[in-house]
């Protein structure tokens, strides 16, 4: 799917919108608040700029955000969790405006946390980094995964395989799927128009995923801590542009 210059632009304002509910969730993520208190400070964000959530509601998802502590990976749902220091949390969340959406996800300490802690959240943001460098026209989609995988694999750390990133536009997923690995074909050539969310999610231990009870919380197998950075970005004929920026 291309976009054209005037979609790129509401798409733009979407992830203006992403990019301001990050910020005021990481300014109240300290330790003693509740998932639930973050929830509600990201939902007053896409009240205040008229936008509307693409999380609200998804497949019944209840929340504007997930929040994902320590172990969870992606798709905790907001709730009684209260921050402790040295906790991990991922936060994903995303926006519509005039119906184009914009999705992008970071991972932060609360207080100060372990090396390792501090570590993984960096080599995850740096595979996320080195994915986005890859989105130049006449590039293959696959790239990406396959340098978001170098950059963990050689930090010792790996990737989540169930759990992928997306081409975005009039809907939040949308085809094709963009995989965190090299999946052993190098994908669909990309041209200048397209938007993919390319959303890395690195586990300090083995890639294996559980899925919990309440059929969203995905965890590590193994317990290890897992981090998720995520940004939409356009393919531009000057390389990628970064849609879910301030
Ligand atoms: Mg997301
Ligand atoms: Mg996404």
């Amino acid at each position: 799917m291309i976009r054209r210059p005037d979609e790129l632009a509401k798409m733009r304002r979407a992830g203006r919108v992403v990019a301001e509910m990050h910020e005021a969730v990481r300014a109240a993520a300290v330790p003693g608040v509740t998932t639930a208190k973050l929830d509600r400070v990201a939902a007053e964000v896409i009240e205040r700029r008229g936008a509307r959530s693409n999380f609200l509601h998804y497949r019944g998802f209840p929340a504007v955000i997930c929040t994902s502590p320590n172990d969870m990976i992606v798709h905790g749902i907001p709730g009684s969790y209260t921050l402790r220091p040295g906790d991990i949390l991922s936060v994903d969340c995303g926006a519509i405006v005039e119906g184009y959406h914009g999705d992008a996800a970071f991972t932060m300490g609360i207080g100060e946390v372990s090396p390792l802690a501090a570590r993984l959240m960096e080599v995850t943001e740096l595979s996320l980094s080195a994915g986005i460098e890859q989105l130049w026209p006449g590039k293959r989609l696959n790239e990406v995964g396959r340098a978001v995988q170098d950059v963990a694999e050689r930090a010792g750390f790996s990737v989540v395989r169930e759990y992928v990133g997306h081409a975005i536009g009039t809907a939040m997923h949308e085809e094709p799927q963009v995989p965190n690995y090299w999946p052993g074909k190098p994908g669909p050539l990309l041209k200048p128009g397209m938007v993919f969310a390319i959303e890395p999610m690195v586990n300090a231990g083995g890639p294996e995923t559980v899925l919990l009870e309440d059929g969203w919380s995905v965890v590590t197998a193994d317990g290890s801590l897992s981090a998720h950075f995520e940004h939409t970005i356009a393919v531009t004929d000057d390389g990628p542009e970064v849609l879910t920026l301030p």
